[in-house]
C-alpha cells in the first residue's frame, strides 16, 4: 500500500478531508469523476465564466479557495476518475480515460454527496423535463441556460435558488409550482426557534422570495395532480391549486423535491444503514467521528446525510482526523481539540435542519404515486406494477426487481430506489426500514468492457502465463 488514506468525491467535505490530511502528513489519494474539484454546489469553480461566477454569487466562490488550496496541499488529484467498485476490503476499483485501476489504503473515506430525490408524476420522462440541480449543472459547467420559457415544480431552498439563478441569466420563468402540502408550514412550526441560530439562511430564503415576487413570476403553492403535457416534449405543466386547475406553457419543466444522501457506494459495501423518517431517505450509521459499521470506511458530508455544504466541509475535517487517530497519528487529545472548531460548525449547521426538513417535506403522491406513473425510467415500470408485485408476495425491493424488472436498468435503481421502498412499505403494511432498499452491485456505473477487461491485462513487465 502506498496510501495512508483514499477519498472519494472533491465537493466541500472531500476538499476539506484532504486538506486536513494533507496538513497532518497523511499520503492521500482523491479521485473524482469530474474534471475539476468543486462538487455538486461548486462545480467547475476554478474554470468557470466570469460572468456566470458572478452570476452564482458569494456562495459559490467559497468553494474557489478551498479547491486552489488542494491544488496547493500535494495530494495526489485524480480527476476524471470514476470509482465503480469498492471492495470490503477497502479496495478501490477505479476508470481513468477508459482503463481501470485499483488502489487500497487502510483508510477511506467516502465524500459522494447527495443526489436530487425523484419526482415521478406522469409525463417526467418527456424531452425537456428535468431535475432543477441539472439545469444548475448545464449553467456552471458550460454557461448555457434553457431558451424557452421554464416552470419549476416541487419544493426546497435549491428550487428557489436555481429560479433565482435562471431569472438572473435572462431565463423567462413562466411559474413557480410549489408542491409543499400547506400542513408543512404548521409541522415546521416547532423547529422556528431552533433555525433562528442560522439567521443567515432565513435570510436568502427571504430574499429569494422577494427576488422572484419582485419580478413578477406567477407562484402557486399547495400544487397537486401535476402533469406534465407534450406529444414528443414538454409543452406545458398542469396542476391544481387554490381549488383550480392551472395551465402553465414550458418549453422546459424542472422539477425538485430535495436532495437525498447518495448511497450506492455505501449500500454496495454492505454497511448498516437507517432510513431517516425526517429526510425520508436512508443515511448509513456512523459514529462521531463518521465511521460506518466497516472498520476504516468513514462517510463525510451530504452523502452521511443531508445537512448542505458548510456542514459538509465541517463533517470532511472531522473524518479525516478520525482516520489519522486510527493510524496512530494523532493521540486521542490531539484529535478532540483539533476537531473543536468543526464540530462548532457543524452543530451550527445541523440547527436548521429539522425546519428545513419538515417545511419542505414532500408530498405522499411523490413517494408513493399513482398506479400509472413511471417509476423506473430504465425499464418504464410504473407505480402500479410495483404494487401488483406486492401483492404478488414480492417482500422487498430485489424480489420486486427481479420479476418485474424495476432497478434493473443502467441506473441500477439510483432514480427508483427510495420510490420502490416506499411504494412496498404503504402495500405491505411495513415501515420502509423493515422493506429495505435494492443492493447493489459493481460496477457502480456503466463501464465499458474494454475498461474492465483493461484490469485482467497484464502490464508489459509482467510475465506472461
Ligand atoms: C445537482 C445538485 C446541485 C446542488 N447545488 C447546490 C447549490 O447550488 N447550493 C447549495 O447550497 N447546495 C447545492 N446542492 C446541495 C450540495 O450538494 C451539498 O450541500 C454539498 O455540495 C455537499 O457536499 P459533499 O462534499 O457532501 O458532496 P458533493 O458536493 O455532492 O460532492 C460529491 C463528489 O463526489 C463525486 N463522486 C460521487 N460518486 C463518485 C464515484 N463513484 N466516483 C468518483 N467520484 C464520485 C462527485 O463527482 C462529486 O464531485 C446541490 C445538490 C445537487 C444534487
Amino acid at each position: 500500500m502506498t496510501h495512508d488514506l483514499i477519498i472519494i468525491g472533491a465537493g466541500p467535505a472531500g476538499m476539506s478531508a484532504a486538506l486536513t490530511a494533507a496538513a497532518l502528513g497523511l499520503k492521500t489519494v482523491l479521485l473524482d469523476e469530474q474534471p475539476r474539484a468543486g462538487g455538486q454546489i461548486y462545480r467547475n469553480v476554478t474554470a468557470v465564466d466570469p460572468v456566470v461566477s458572478e452570476l452564482l454569487g458569494p456562495d459559490y466562490l467559497h468553494g474557489r479557495p478551498l479547491a486552489e488550496s488542494l491544488a496547493r496541499s500535494g495530494v495526489e488529484l485524480r480527476h476524471s476518475t470514476l470509482v465503480w467498485d469498492v471492495a470490503r476490503d477497502l479496495t478501490v476499483t477505479a476508470q481513468q480515460q477508459s482503463q481501470s485501476f485499483q488502489v487500497r489504503a487502510p483508510q477511506l473515506i467516502a465524500a459522494t454527496g447527495a443526489m436530487e430525490r425523484a419526482s415521478p408524476i406522469l409525463g417526467w420522462t418527456l424531452p425537456g423535463v428535468m431535475n432543477a440541480g441539472a439545469a444548475q449543472i448545464a449553467l456552471k459547467c458550460a454557461g448555457s441556460v434553457p431558451s424557452g420559457p421554464v416552470v419549476l415544480a416541487g419544493g426546497g431552498p435549491l428550487l428557489l435558488l436555481v429560479a433565482c439563478q435562471l431569472l438572473d441569466a435572462g431565463v423567462t420563468v413562466a411559474g413557480i409550482v410549489e408542491t409543499s402540502p400547506s400542513g408543512n408550514r404548521w409541522a415546521a412550526m416547532p423547529h422556528f426557534a431552533a433555525a433562528l441560530a442560522t439567521p443567515a439562511y432565513l435570510t436568502k430564503g427571504l430574499r429569494m422570495m422577494w427576488r422572484l415576487r419582485r419580478a413578477g413570476v406567477p407562484w402557486f403553492t399547495s400544487a397537486s395532480q401535476l402533469v406534465v403535457e407534450g406529444q414528443e416534449r414538454a409543452e406545458a405543466l398542469r396542476f391544481t391549486a387554490g381549488g383550480r386547475e392551472h395551465r402553465l406553457a414550458a418549453s422546459v419543466v424542472l422539477l425538485h423535491h430535495g436532495v437525498v444522501p447518495n448511497t450506492q457506494l455505501s449500500r454496495l459495501m454492505r454497511v448498516a444503514h437507517t432510513w431517516d423518517d425526517a429526510q425520508l431517505a436512508w443515511r448509513p450509521e456512523l459514529d462521531a467521528w463518521g465511521q460506518t459499521s466497516l472498520p476504516g470506511l468513514r462517510i463525510a458530508g451530504d452523502g452521511a446525510s443531508i445537512a448542505g455544504a458548510l456542514a459538509a466541509e465541517a463533517a470532511g475535517t472531522v473524518a479525516a482526523l478520525g482516520a489519522a487517530h486510527a493510524m496512530q497519528r494523532l493521540t486521542d487529545s490531539e484529535r478532540d481539540q483539533r476537531a473543536g472548531p468543526a464540530r462548532r460548525a457543524l452543530l451550527k449547521q445541523l440547527r436548521i435542519r429539522p425546519f428545513l426538513d419538515a417545511l419542505y417535506r414532500p408530498p405522499p403522491w411523490i413517494n408513493t404515486p399513482a398506479d400509472d406513473t413511471v417509476v423506473c425510467r430504465c425499464e418504464e415500470v410504473t407505480a402500479g406494477r410495483v404494487r401488483e408485485m406486492a401483492r404478488l408476495g414480492c417482500q422487498g425491493p430485489n424480489q420486486t426487481k427481479f420479476f418485474s424488472r424495476c432497478g434493473m436498468g443502467p441506473c441500477q435503481g439510483r432514480m427508483c430506489s427510495l420510490t420502490v421502498t416506499q411504494i412496498l412499505a404503504g402495500e405491505l403494511g411495513k415501515p420502509p426500514a423493515e422493506v429495505g432498499a435494492y443492493r447493489i452491485r459493481a460496477p457502480l456505473k456503466p463501464i465499458p468492457l474494454a475498461s474492465l477487461a483493461s484490469l485482467a491485462t497484464p502490464s508489459p513487465k509482467e510475465p506472461q502465463a
